[in-house]
C-alpha cells in the first residue's frame, strides 16, 4: 500500500514545475464521476489511489511554483511524513499525561517559535488549524483578561486592510460589527498610530471600553506591515491588549530584514502565526503565542469536566486542551518538530531570505514595464501592481488590469490573485513557496512585461 502511495507522489511532486499553476480542463466531469454511492464492498486499493492523485490535479496548483495567489505555502514533504507517523501512531495528545513525551514534542516545538519572537519562558501557545483560529483564540483570550466576563460595550481596533479574520473572530467572540473600527491608514497602507490613539480617546469619552488593537504584521493584501512599536506604546498607554497578526509575514522574523521590520513585536500581548504559510508547512498549522502565558489558559480552561479529573496539569506540563477550544485533535505538533528538527532553523532563514530577495527581482523586473504602476514597494513578498496604459481613463484602467491578470494567468506557468485597494482593481504576486526559485520569477517577469506591453498599445 505505502509504496503504490509513495510512487505516485514522488511522480506527483517531480511534476510540480511542469504541472499548469491552474488547472481547471475538464473539472466538470472529474466531479461528476466522484458522485456515486458507497461500495457495499471494497474498490482495489491502486485503483482508488490513482483517482485520488487525478483528482489533485485540478484547481489551483498550490504545491507548485508558479502559484503566487493569495498566500502560498508549498507544503514540505517532510511535514508530510510527520502527518503519516502521526496518524498511523494515533497517540492522543489534547492532554498531558495521556502522551508526555509527544506532548513535551508539540511543547517543546511551541517554546521554540516563542523564543524566535523574544517571548518569556512564561508565555504560552498552542498549533491551531490555522491564522483565523488563531486570531479567534487570541481575541478571546483579549477579552477575557480585559474584559472579564462582560463584554459590553468592548471595542477594538484594526486597520482597513486588517485580515477579515479578524472581524469574523470578533463577531464569534460574541462583539457587534460595529463595535470593530477600521481605521484608515496611511499612504503605506500601514496604520496610522495617531489614528488609533484619537478613535480610542473618543470611544473612551463616549462611555465604550476600547480593550484590544490588532496590528498586522504583513498584511495580505500588499505584506504592509503596521508600525509595531509605536503601536505598542500606545497600547500600554491606553490599557489596551495588543495583538499582531503575523499569520502571513511572521516568519520573516527569523531574517535581519523581518527582525528590522517588525521591531516591537516581543512587546506583543499575543501573536498569531501561520506556519502553513511562510513555514512551508501543510494546510493545516497555525499558531498562537501569548506573551502572559497564563491569559491563554484563563481563557480557554472552564475547570468543570469531572472525566478529565485524573489529568491535571501544570505549566510545565501543559493539557493543550486548556489552552484551546478543542480536545481530540490530531498530533499538529510534529507537523512543526519534525522539520525544525530535520532541517535546523537556518534552512528555513536562508528560504525567507531568498523569498525576500525574489520579490525584489520581480519589483524590479517589473515596475518600468510599459503602464504599469506599482503603487508601493514591496515591504516583505506581495508585489502588487496594476496597468494604467497612457492616457487611460481610469474605466479604462479597471479595464486594462482585469485583462492583464487574464493573461498572465493564461500563462498557466504563474498564477496571481487581484484585490481591490482605494476602489482600485490591483494584482497581486506573492513569494511565499520554497518551491518558488528565481527561474521562475524571471518568468513571471517576462509574462507580466510580455502582456502588459501587448495591452498597452492596444489600449
Ligand atoms: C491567511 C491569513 C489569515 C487567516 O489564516 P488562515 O490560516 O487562512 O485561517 C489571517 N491573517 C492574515 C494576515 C493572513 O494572511
Amino acid at each position: 500500500m505505502t509504496a503504490t502511495v509513495a510512487e505516485l507522489l514522488v511522480r506527483h511532486i517531480e511534476s510540480l514545475p511542469d504541472m499548469p499553476a491552474a488547472d481547471f480542463d475538464g473539472v466538470e466531469d472529474l466531479v461528476e464521476s466522484l458522485r456515486e454511492p458507497v461500495p457495499e464492498r471494497g474498490d482495489a486499493f491502486d485503483d482508488l489511489v490513482r483517482r485520488v492523485g487525478e483528482a489533485a490535479t485540478r484547481g489551483f496548483n498550490t504545491a507548485g511554483p508558479g502559484y503566487l495567489a493569495y498566500i502560498p505555502g508549498g507544503g514540505l514533504w517532510s511535514a508530510a511524513v510527520a502527518d503519516f507517523l502521526a496518524a498511523a501512531l494515533n497517540r492522543f495528545v489534547g492532554v498531558w499525561n495521556a502522551a508526555p513525551a509527544l506532548v513535551q514534542m508539540e511543547w517543546q516545538a511551541i517554546r521554540w517559535l516563542a523564543d524566535a519572537f523574544g517571548y518569556p519562558p512564561t508565555s504560552s501557545g498552542i498549533f491551531t488549524s490555522g491564522g483565523s483560529m488563531s486570531n479567534f483564540s487570541g481575541i478571546v483570550s483579549a477579552r477575557r483578561a480585559l474584559l472579564g466576563e462582560d463584554t459590553a460595550g468592548g471595542t477594538l481596533y484594526v486597520s482597513e486592510q486588517a485580515h477579515v479574520s479578524v472581524l469574523k473572530a470578533a463577531v464569534l467572540a460574541g462583539f457587534p460589527r460595529a463595535n470593530v473600527r477600521a481605521l484608515t491608514p496611511d499612504s503605506r497602507l500601514r496604520m496610522d498610530p495617531d489614528a488609533l490613539r484619537e478613535a480610542v480617546r473618543a470611544d473612551r469619552d463616549a462611555g465604550l471600553r476600547p480593550f484590544l488593537v490588532v496590528a498586522s504584521a504583513g498584511t495580505t493584501n500588499t505584506g504592509a506591515v503596521d508600525p509595531i512599536a509605536p503601536i505598542a506604546d500606545l497600547a500600554a498607554e491606553e490599557g489596551l491588549w495588543l495583538h499582531v497578526d503575523a499569520a502571513y509575514g511572521g516568519f520573516f522574523r527569523l531574517t535581519e530584514r523581518g527582525r528590522a521590520a517588525f521591531a516591537g513585536i516581543e512587546r506583543a500581548d499575543s501573536i498569531t502565526l501561520d506556519p502553513h504559510k511562510a513555514m512551508f508547512l501543510p494546510y493545516g498549522t497555525g499558531c498562537l503565542l501569548v506573551r502572559e502565558g497564563r491569559r491563554l489558559r484563563e481563557a480557554h480552561d472552564v475547570h468543570e469536566a469531572e472525566y478529565l479529573q485524573d489529568l491535571a496539569s501544570d505549566e510545565l506540563t501543559p493539557n493543550f486542551t486548556d489552552l484551546s477550544p478543542e480536545l481530540s485533535r490530531d498530533f499538529r505538533g510534529l507537523r512543526v518538530w519534525l522539520p525544525l528538527k530535520l532541517h535546523g532553523l537556518a534552512a528555513f532563514r536562508e528560504a525567507l531570505d531568498e523569498k525576500l530577495d525574489l520579490a525584489r527581482v520581480l519589483y524590479e523586473g517589473i515596475r518600468d514595464a510599459p503602464g504599469i504602476v506599482v503603487p508601493w514597494e514591496p515591504e516583505l513578498t506581495v508585489v502588487a501592481f496594476r496597468l494604467e496604459p497612457d492616457g487611460a481613463s481610469a474605466a479604462e484602467a479597471e479595464e486594462a488590469t482585469r485583462h492583464l491578470l487574464e493573461r498572465i494567468n493564461a500563462s498557466r506557468r504563474v498564477f496571481l490573485s487581484s484585490t481591490t485597494i482605494g476602489g482600485r482593481m490591483i494584482l497581486r504576486a506573492c513569494v511565499v513557496s520554497h518551491r518558488t526559485h528565481r527561474d521562475r520569477i524571471y518568468e513571471a517577469v517576462d509574462i507580466v512585461r510580455r502582456a502588459a506591453g501587448e495591452l498597452a498599445s492596444t489600449c
